[in-house]
């Protein structure tokens, strides 16, 4: 029987980006808000300091940081007529678990979208016609986002700052600025701090990028380039390319995370009360099923208490949001076969992979010193940049290129050509001589929503407290394919200019595997828009079923953009409360009229 607690204001279900974006905007409204966080909590100090946090068994190959899957896994499998099994280790996606979430280990590679993102299937019609999109797939269930880039933009901005976004313009206010991306959507000013020196592998992928005509950018980054103040009053750091940034925490400060640009003054407010350690287990609803009370959650010792709220959001990383959702009964889920219902539709994920780029010997790269987002890239590829209307297969959509290393970690980094035998004397041969000779190149991108791809309840599997997993059904539609491959004979030849002397080509394949890593943008299932038939939030993130429920993240993309997805997360998150603060605190309701 679950202990009854004193009402609060608010409750977030999770404090990661958005948990700690909600809490705070909430709190400055003066309402008293409990902030629920399955892992621990954790600081920069001392929490994250060297030589522990530089452990690479523990934190890239063991995953440390994220999400317990012994206790709650996800269920996978690439179509309904399959039976899906538990993930019990994570590879292709890492969900984060603890204070701070996923952006504490994130990479802080740091995009805006693009205009037509957000209209995207208003954009494809208008553009190349409805025929064509029907050609491209027809189990295609792309969709306008209901909120448009002009009105985002302001909270881009807000966001940059929050975090000291490293960067360098590239179309302030409709101007094209040079050394920026020229493909960029309109911004009101510059990045906060100016973007990271390039290291040498950016700089023999620009001349490469260069010389075949395209357009190189530095990659925005959440690295700081310098030591920065943000709008909070919190001091971040410089960046000192240590080499381990993503999958890891920074011990210097240097990457804008929960801990570095909002927790340190959230977690003072006396409006504010973090409970860690807690796993929420669902939103209770009243008798109507139109009012949320509360949330019902078990503590680090297995108690269970009830904490009855005003309102719930939802922030606990888009597959646990959508998750929440069905296990509280809050919207109508999708059934595949009638193509009816809301929840779990239109889940999507990323197109990932690229080149591997052996070089002479002695171009020297120094692989291990680098940081999470150091890249130079081309956007000349990205969403809808380039004609698609002339292709041999029609598809949409598109991929950043860019050479963007991360890393030289001992037991993660050690490319080989083919041919390599996969163990001992002569592998080890091979390891030495290209360990420092070799650059590799990133295809990410857009994946489109289909008719075939859901989330919903696993009817088999159940995590720690008898609840019914979460089961992905998931394989990249033909379209994403189409495109993968046809910029992958594109990055080969930029791979030749910058003087490769083998390439292992890229681009995504078929069956979508959960064995490697590919992208933590998971997308959509609690999708926004203008319609409670084809969404399940309205274009304040606000639940269209029960008004006082509010699912911010990644969950309410329609289908998936080119870019790492957080920024525009951060912005639309933003957009949601600011309204929450000027309309819904002043008259609870429903913000859009169905
Ligand atoms: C390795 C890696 C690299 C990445 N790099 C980039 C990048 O370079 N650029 C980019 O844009 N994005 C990147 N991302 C994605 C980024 O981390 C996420 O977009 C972002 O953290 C999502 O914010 P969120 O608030 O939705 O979820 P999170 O930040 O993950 O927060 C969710 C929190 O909710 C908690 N929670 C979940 N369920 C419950 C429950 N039932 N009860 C209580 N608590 C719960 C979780 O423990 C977690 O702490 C990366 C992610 C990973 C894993
Ligand atoms: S690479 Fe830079 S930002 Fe990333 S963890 Fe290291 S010092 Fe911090």
């Amino acid at each position: 029987m679950a202990t009854r607690l004193q009402p609060v204001d608010a409750v977030t279900i999770g404090v990661g980006l958005t948990g700690s974006l909600a809490a705070y905007e909430m709190v400055q409204s003066g309402l008293k808000v409990v902030g629920f966080e399955r892992g621990a909590e954790r600081e920069t100090v001392p929490d994250f300091q060297s030589p522990a946090i530089h452990d690479e068994l523990r934190y890239s190959i063991r995953k440390a940081f994220m999400q317990d899957n012994a206790k709650v896994a996800v269920s996978f499998r690439n179509t309904s007529d399959q039976t899906a099994l538990p993930i019990r280790r994570w590879e292709s996606f890492l969900p984060g678990q603890g204070l701070g979430g996923s952006f504490v280990h994130w990479n802080g590679q740091s995009f805006r979208a693009q205009v037509a993102d957000f209209v995207l299937r208003s954009h494809i019609i208008k553009r190349y016609g409805q025929k064509f999109l029907d050609a491209c797939g027809p189990e295609l269930t792309i969709q306008d986002w209901g909120v448009t880039y002009d009105e985002l933009e302001p909270y881009y901005d807000r966001f940059e700052y929050l975090l000291g976004v490293s960067g360098k313009a590239g179309n302030i206010k409709g101007q094209i600025q040079p050394g920026g991306n020229p493909f960029e959507a309109p911004r009101a000013r510059e990045y906060p701090n100016p973007p990271l020196k390039e290291p040498y592998f950016g700089a023999i992928f620009r001349k490469g990028a260069t010389s075949l005509g395209y357009h190189p950018y530095p990659q925005p980054s959440s690295n700081l380039s310098r030591p920065y103040t943000n709008p909070l009053g919190l001091e971040l750091e410089q960046c000192v390319f240590c080499g381990f940034c993503e999958r890891y925490a920074c011990e210097h400060y240097a990457k804008a995370s929960p801990q570095t640009i909002i927790l340190p003054v959230l977690l003072k407010n006396p409006n504010y009360e973090l409970r860690s350690s807690c796993e929420v287990l669902r939103i209770n609803l009243d008798s109507t099923g139109k009012k949320a009370t509360g949330v019902t959650y078990v503590d680090g010792a297995g108690r269970e208490f009830e904490q009855p709220a005003e309102i719930v959001f939802i922030t606990a990383f888009p597959l646990n949001n959508v998750r929440t959702l069905l296990l509280s009964g809050i919207g109508k889920p999708y059934d595949p076969q009638t193509g009816e219902g809301v929840v779990g539709r239109n889940y999507s994920y990323q197109t990932t992979g690229g080149p591997t780029v052996f070089m002479d010997e002695n171009i020297n790269i120094n692989p291990f010193m680098s940081s999470g987002a150091p890249g130079t890239m081309i956007d000349d590829f990205s969403g809808d940049n380039f004609d698609h209307s002339n292709m041999n297969l029609p598809f949409i959509g598109g991929q950043y290129v860019g050479s963007i290393m991360t890393n030289g970690r001992p037991i993660e980094f050690h490319p080989v050509p083919p041919g390599t035998p996969p163990w001992g004397l002569e592998w080890k041969h091979a390891v030495a001589r290209h360990y420092n000779h070799t650059i590799l190149i990133q295809q990410h991108g857009t994946s489109m929503s289909s008719r075939l791809n859901y989330l919903d309840l696993d009817p088999t599997y159940k995590d720690a407290w008898g609840q019914p997993l979460l089961r992905m059904t998931f394989d990249f539609p033909e379209n994403d394919i189409r495109m993968s491959q046809y910029i992958a004979d594109k990055v080969v030849e930029i791979g030749r200019a910058m003087g490769g002397k083998t390439i292992i080509r890229g681009g995504t394949k078929r069956p979508y595997s959960v064995t490697f890593y590919q992208s933590t943008h998971n997308a959509g299932g609690a999708i926004m828009g203008d319609d409670p038939k084809t969404s399940v939030v309205n274009r304040y993130l606000q639940c269209w079923d029960v008004p006082n429920v509010f699912s911010l993240g990644g969950s309410a993309f329609p289908q998936n953009i080119t870019y790492n997805y957080s920024i525009t997360i951060g912005a639309l998150t933003l957009w949601a409360l600011d309204t929450i603060k000027s309309k819904y605190l002043k008259s609870p309701g429903p913000l859009v009229q169905a």
